[in-house]
């Protein structure tokens, strides 16, 4: 890939590495309902720390690895190519917290989330509202100096892996009454309960699953307040500028193994004296695949270069919402021709084909679905015209 630094490319051979060694441990996780025999977790985590993976997102200030955005892209595109969430040990603590945080804060959560020693997870969605964030219910009521937060999440990532939770309300009184305030809660913490634990499309252990959580009357010191009453996410923008850029990212990464995988088996299965790879209908599903793959890897790659290069906010926003769109669609795409070329083999669970049709399909739904991302792009465009490409 032309365009990369010395310093770029020596990041992605590390991420490419680290890749490596998980691919192997997919099928063990994958036939194990996700999990992976005791400890092997908490090393590849240990492992990402060491090479400088984790928390590659975060200000070098609070003790992240401070890297640009394409460097970030580049770690998340290698990763990416592993199923079942092995690589998510590569993780992405909250980078948009530092600025917003107490020094308080800073102390008992960005420090130490940078260094891999808290785990966030982030209770915003409910039952009634998703894509609407708007309309979530649940409440934040004063407590003189503290807050008691009710409501039920819908989609918790990783609640049982987190040690502390981003808890979106509403607030109930006070001068702000009807806005919506972010609070940090250490778990687990009296009130907070698991209501169930829905099985989804992908194989994920444990600590990854996304269960329904209860928080019934929980008490916090105002001090877990983030930022100001009313603020809510508003100041998260850059989060999901961030977060949709990241699954791009993943996606080119799932996209290029698929790529890899389907190429390898039509140059090797034999049909009729000759390799499916000189069948037309095959060729059209191979062409068209890296075709879009590289297309998605240009529009993601100039996007983190623009972020990088200061270009105006509102144009990353667009940016980063049309590489999201197209990447996590494009992805889409090459998994469903990935299994039909494979056939099948395709159409089993010990093939990667088979896991990345089930798992990449919620990267058209989560951090924006791609309706939404339609929205914000035709918004921005009305709004802005030609010079969003700029
Ligand atoms: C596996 C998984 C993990 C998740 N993890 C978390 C998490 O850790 N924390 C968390 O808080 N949430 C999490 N979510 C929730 C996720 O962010 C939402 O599912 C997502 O934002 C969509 O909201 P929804 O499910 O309510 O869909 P809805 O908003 O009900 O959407 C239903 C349909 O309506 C369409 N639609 C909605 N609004 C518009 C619009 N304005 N324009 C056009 N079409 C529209 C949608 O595109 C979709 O097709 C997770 C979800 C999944 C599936």
């Amino acid at each position: 890939m032309y365009g990369l630094s010395e310093q770029d490319r020596e990041i992605q051979a590390r991420a490419r590495s680290f890749a490596d060694e998980l691919i192997p441990l997919e099928v063990t996780a994958e036939l194990a309902g996700g999990d992976l025999p005791a400890g092997l977790r908490a090393a590849h985590k240990a492992r990402a720390i060491e090479l400088g993976l984790y928390a590659a997102n975060m200000p070098q200030e609070v003790g992240g690895g401070g890297r640009t955005s394409l460097q970030q892209v580049l770690i998340q595109e290698q990763v990416g190519r592993v199923t079942n969430a092995l690589a998510w040990v590569c993780a992405t603590p909250p980078s948009w917290l530092p600025p917003v945080a107490t020094d308080d804060q800073t102390e008992r959560y960005v420090r130490p989330a940078a260094r891999g020693e808290r785990e966030e997870c982030y209770a915003i969605t409910e039952e009634g509202a998703g894509s609407d964030v708007g309309a979530i219910e649940a409440t934040a009521r004063r407590a003189g100096g503290d807050y008691l937060l009710s409501g039920v999440k819908w989609h918790v990532t990783s609640f049982f892996a987190a040690d502390y939770a981003f808890f979106q309300a509403r607030l109930a009184s006070g001068e702000h009454a009807g806005e919506h305030a972010m609070f940090l809660v250490d778990l687990p913490a009296p009130g907070v309960r698991v209501v169930r634990v829905p099985a989804y499309m992908h194989t994920l252990g444990r600590d990854h699953q996304h269960p329904v959580v209860a928080f019934e009357d929980v008490r916090v010191p105002a001090s877990q307040l983030v930022g100001a009453e009313g603020d809510g996410m508003s100041f998260a923008r850059e989060w999901f500028r961030f977060e949709r850029l990241m699954v791009a990212a993943r996606c080119l990464g799932a996209a290029e193994r698929l790529v890899a995988e389907m190429t390898a088996f039509a140059a090797e299965r034999r049909v009729g004296g000759g390799p499916i790879a000189g069948l037309g209908a095959v060729q059209q599903m191979l062409a068209d695949s890296l075709t879009e793959l590289f297309a998605a890897r240009a529009l993601t790659y100039e996007t983190a270069r623009g972020i990088d290069a200061g270009t105006d906010v509102k144009v990353q926003h667009a940016q980063c919402s049309m590489a999201k769109l197209y990447a996590s669609e494009m992805a889409g795409r090459v998994a469903d021709r990935a299994v039909q070329v494979l056939g099948g083999r395709g159409y089993m669970r010990e093939h990667a084909a088979e896991r990345f049709y089930r798992e990449l399909l919620v990267e058209r739904i989560w951090e924006g679905t791609s309706e939404v991302q339609r929205a914000i792009i035709a918004g921005q465009m009305v709004k802005r015209g030609p010079g969003l490409l700029a």
